[in-house]
């Protein structure tokens, strides 16, 4: 074994190596192929057989063909922008060459009259003749191996020809050492796996189209996926350093707890108490709270924010939106009343004398807790001795920057993020293999299930006495439509549209809101909702998950088809908050498909956001993962959490087991892959 040298060509720009010059650089770029290690990862997406000769009286058009021919003529027209065309015939027909831009000199060394040429290209059709424009590849008899074999075949951009692309791909094969490697050989043995440059090797001239269940594939799989694992690693070591112990009797703790109409249930008391350990500890505490929608988490990092500040130190409560923000500071004022704490909210609503006022108080120490968005980070901002950031519903932070936010706070900073974004076991290292994590499984003991149903579109009628009914006991609705307006191109029903319709029905009662409203009037609304002077909501899916609502005990969801198992859950989390018994109606389009009774099957049969993401993943694969794409974390190039689960299973016990002395030489592994720069960012 000997690791990939620092230096290796591979991290070299493309245009070192032979034959890039400016133009071809730039074509490269517009594939997003800029280092040379970018020619490896482009894999072949088909094979082209060019292997076998056809007859021109067997062509067929539109398929690329080889051909064996004899040049019989010239025609080079003198007029501009009209093709070189020449003549080739086999014993039985004929069929036109046909050249764009191309000199004639050329033509004639590449196609000598009376000579007998292999020729390989797309057959196409044009004046009652056959033709090939612009063929691949053209060869002499007598090299007639050159062309005569299965290539693989990449998807080009403008200015990229096959044979230069595949020209490049080659002399970077050859260029790799056999000594190019991290693994051991006994890795690569016990798993199957070829070395880097055999893997490669392979990769790019299949005998057989890429399968991504091949060894050679997979292996490719293993080194992004562990690549990956390394990073949150090396993260974790700069990130959870020694810290100074906070000590705190529970003073504040107990008072809360008394304040509450309810008792913490075992979950929150078992993870309240490894919160509370961590804080203590003389580690600095990176830790995830994960638990479905009301399971009651924001109490848990309230509690655990009031134990940090009996400790003297201060706590910042981040929330992603300003009625979030609001919301958390409320609850807060009302736990917190008889406590000495005291308690701010930074908003940009707010005018500037008051922002100043906040700001030079938190940095003499007089906040001891502040409520806001990420604009508590901006860096006017100073604390005075900041002991604690919650984070809550993280998922819309990716890795880098919840890690600079944990820089931003110091080193005798504990850190708390709270997502309620279920996350499948195959990608919970993935997002979060850097930090600790605690899992809320129980929901509180006096929720009621929601009862979840379907209904058909057209029997929509059918829900107006409900509504009115639920209305009448001062209970209150949200109604979802996936679109902002009606479309011509989508056939889904939208919120402008269904606000005309129920209004009519419901006059007065009625508001509607959607991502292009701006931030005031999306608040607004919101306000007039939660002080109930509206009734019903109807909305796109911006309403945020963790706003409490509780007196919205129905959700109507039409074309429920349209959203991932998910998202469905995560809507329906929004009604159940109170006491009263809730309501999930799914409107479909006519009939049930197969996919959406299953669904509507598994949303039935429970509640647990996590075993739905599961089957969300199956179902629907991991690009729709709720909040994915918003996660920061870059997509994978090779791995499929669904294809390559064992891989991911596999990958987590290894990297468990992992000499954590000895990253060093993976250190060109985190390279190709791109994660080195996060890590570089973070240790400076
Ligand atoms: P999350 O942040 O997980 O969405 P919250 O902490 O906002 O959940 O709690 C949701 C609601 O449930 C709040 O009104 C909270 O007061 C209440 N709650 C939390 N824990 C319990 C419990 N153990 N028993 C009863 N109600 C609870
Ligand atoms: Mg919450």
């Amino acid at each position: 074994m000997n690791v990939i040298n620092k230096n290796n060509f591979l991290f070299n720009d493309v245009s070192t190596l032979k034959g890039v010059g400016k133009k071809l650089k730039k074509y490269l770029k517009n594939k997003k192929i800029e280092k040379i290690k970018d020619l490896l990862f482009d894999l072949p997406y088909e094979l082209v057989d060019r292997s076998k000769i056809t007859e021109l009286n067997n062509l067929e058009i539109g398929k690329i063909t080889t051909i064996k021919v004899i040049v019989e003529k010239y025609n080079f027209p003198r007029i501009r922008n009209l093709p070189n065309k020449i003549i080739c015939s086999d014993k039985e027909k004929k069929i036109n060459i046909v050249f764009f831009n191309s000199r004639e000199g050329y033509i004639k060394k590449i196609l000598p009259i009376g000579k007998k040429v292999l020729i390989s290209g797309k057959i196409n059709y044009y004046k009652n003749q056959y033709q090939i424009t612009n063929p691949t590849y053209v060869q002499l008899e007598e090299n007639e191996d050159k062309i005569k074999k299965i290539f693989p075949k990449y998807s080009l951009t403008e200015g990229l020809t096959e044979k230069t692309y595949r020209n490049l791909v080659s002399k970077v094969l050859e260029k790799i050492e056999d000594k190019d490697e991290w693994y051991t050989q006994e890795f690569l043995r016990k798993n199957d796996f070829n070395n880097f440059k055999q893997t490669f090797l392979n990769l790019h001239n299949p005998l057989k189209k890429i399968d991504i269940k091949s060894n050679d594939y997979k292996r490719l799989v293993y080194d992004e996926i562990f690549s990956n694992f390394i990073t949150l690693l090396k993260n974790r070591k700069i990130i959870k350093i020694k810290k100074e112990r906070k000590h705190f009797s529970g003073f504040f703790q107990n008072i809360i707890l008394k304040n509450f109409t309810f008792k913490l249930n075992q979950g929150q008391k078992k993870i309240l108490e490894e919160i509370n350990f961590e804080i203590k500890s003389q580690n600095r505490m990176f830790r995830l709270l994960q638990g479905d929608v009301g399971s009651g988490k924001t109490i848990l990092a309230l509690i655990a924010g009031a134990n940090v500040i009996e400790s003297k130190y201060q706590v910042a409560f981040m929330a992603p939106t300003e009625i979030l923000a609001n919301q958390h500071f409320s609850l807060a004022k009302t736990l917190f009343r008889s406590t000495k704490i005291k308690i701010e909210i930074l908003t940009s609503k707010m005018n500037y004398k008051n922002k100043e006022l906040i700001i030079n108080k938190l940095k003499k120490g007089e906040i001891d807790l502040i409520f806001g968005t990420h604009s508590l980070f901006q860096k006017k901002i100073e604390f005075f001795n900041l002991g604690l950031i919650i984070i809550d519903e993280q998922h819309k932070f990716g890795v880098r920057q919840r890690l600079e936010l944990a820089k931003k706070g110091g080193d005798n900073c504990d850190l708390l993020l709270i997502s309620a974004t279920p996350i499948p076991r195959t990608m919970m290292l993935s997002f979060f293999g850097d930090m600790d994590i605690s899992r809320l499984k129980e929901k509180p003991k006096n929720r009621k299930e929601i009862i979840t149903l379907a209904k058909p579109e057209n029997k929509i009628s059918e829900l107006w006495p409900l509504l009115k009914k639920e209305i009448s006991l001062n209970r209150q609705i949200f109604w979802i439509c996936p679109l902002i307006e009606d479309s011509n191109k989508l056939d889904y029903s939208s919120v402008k549209n269904k606000y005309n319709i129920i209004n009519k029905i419901f006059p007065n009662q009625v508001a509607l809101i959607h991502g292009l409203l701006d931030k005031i009037e999306k608040e607004n609304v919101l306000k007039k909702f939660l002080n109930k002077e509206i009734k019903i909501l109807i909305s796109t899916t911006v309403i945020e998950v963790g706003i409490d609502f509780p007196s919205a005990n129905i959700i109507i969801i039409e074309n429920a088809n349209k959203f991932g198992l998910s998202q469905l859950h995560q809507l329906r989390g929004r009604v159940g908050r109170g006491s009263n018994e809730s309501m999930c109606i799914l409107l479909y389009k006519s009939n049930l498909s197969t996919n959406a009774k299953k669904r509507l099957k598994i949303l039935k049969s429970t509640n647990d956001g996590f075993i739905i993401a599961e089957k969300d993943l199956e179902l629907r694969g991991y690009g729709d993962i709720l909040g994915f794409q918003q996660s920061g974390i870059k997509n994978f190039m090779f791995a499929d959490p669904i294809h390559h689960k064992e891989i991911f299973f596999l990958a987590e016990k290894d990297i468990k087991n992992i000499d954590k002395k000895n990253l060093k030489k993976f250190e060109n592994l985190i390279k190709l892959y791109d994660r080195a720069e996060i890590i570089h960012k973070l240790s400076n």
